[in-house]
């Protein structure tokens, strides 16, 4: 709701922070706040910071990650290992398996997962370009490291069929107990999923 005592840019800046995720009408209008009594510190950086990047940014073309060179870094990193492929949904998973240091592999971004009540199919993700990929010479291995949801295995059995007599190994990430975690915390689908993908000791 608009306020009538707040000037138009001020109420276009909480309209527009209330659309990121995680921050509402009454968080946006918190966020803005503290943006215009530190005007000097943070919001004229952060004003700087958002059109460098906006001008920046771009999606590399091999992978489906962002960066600022196209082809993006890890694509460019001699050091990356070709033969192992692995398939994210998102930019935001390919940060978190680099943030443990997962994987020396390289990346594909899918761009979202296959989603026929959103009408979300093959065609609106980066599958065909996996296809040619998997396909390469020195790619022994696609790994599917999508989120355990019914969408992302939906996806995940899609690719795998898509695959089939490509040559690569398909594999997946294992489900089941968390590090750290305690059996009796768990619900059913994750203790049910532990106990089917359990491994040799
Ligand atoms: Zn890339």
């Amino acid at each position: 709701m608009a306020n009538p005592s707040i000037g138009g840019e001020i109420e276009r800046l909480i309209q527009l922070l209330a659309r990121l995720p995680g921050l509402g009408p009454r968080s946006a209008r918190r966020a803005a706040l503290h943006l215009i009594k530190r005007r000097e510190q943070l919001m004229a950086p952060l004003a700087a910071a958002l059109a460098e990047a906006a001008a920046a940014v771009k999606v590399c073309s091999v992978c489906g990650n962002v960066d600022t060179q196209d082809p993006c870094a890890i694509c460019r990193d001699p050091a990356r290992d070709p033969a192992i492929l692995v398939v994210v949904e998102d930019v935001g998973d390919l940060w978190a398996l680099e943030r443990a240091a997962a994987t020396r592999g390289r990346y594909h971004v899918l761009g979202g997962v296959l989603s026929p009540l959103d009408g979300i199919g093959p065609e609106d993700l980066n599958i065909a370009t996996l296809m040619t990929r998997a396909r390469e010479d020195g790619v022994a291995e696609v790994v599917l490291a999508m989120n355990a949801t019914v969408e992302g295995q939906t996806t995940a059995h899609y690719i795998t069929d898509q695959i089939a007599g490509a040559g690569a190994k398909v594999t997946r990430l294992a489900h089941g107990v968390p590090v750290g975690g305690e059996l009796d915390y768990l619900d059913d689908g994750t203790l049910t999923a532990a106990m089917r993908s359990r491994t040799p000791f």
